[in-house]
């Protein structure tokens, strides 16, 4: 503390300041990530509970086989071509 008419210093005290920011704890999985579902997990402040952040879980990927790919690449193709005749065409 100094005074208001002159640079003299009047008090020395030790202040403490509570430290801000965010104490995050661990990512607990609130639900699941299925192959049709994102899944959702969420961690809270341990400063104030009232901070709470969350993050999605991508949805899981169905195990595809090669051949499976493949007949989606094709499918995908001939879908492209059907896409491209109708705007041609306009059916
Ligand atoms: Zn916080």
């Amino acid at each position: 503390m100094y005074c208001v008419n002159c640079p003299a210093e009047i008090s020395r005290a030790h202040v403490e300041t509570a430290a801000t920011g965010h104490a995050w704890g661990e990512w607990e999985v609130v639900k699941q990530a299925s192959a049709n579902e994102e899944g959702l997990m969420r961690r809270v402040c341990a400063n104030d509970p009232g901070h709470v952040e969350e993050e999605t879980i991508p949805k899981l990927q169905p195990q595809t086989s090669l051949f499976q790919r493949f007949i989606e690449r094709i499918r995908e193709f001939f879908e492209n071509i059907i896409e491209w005749f109708r705007r041609l065409f306009r059916f």
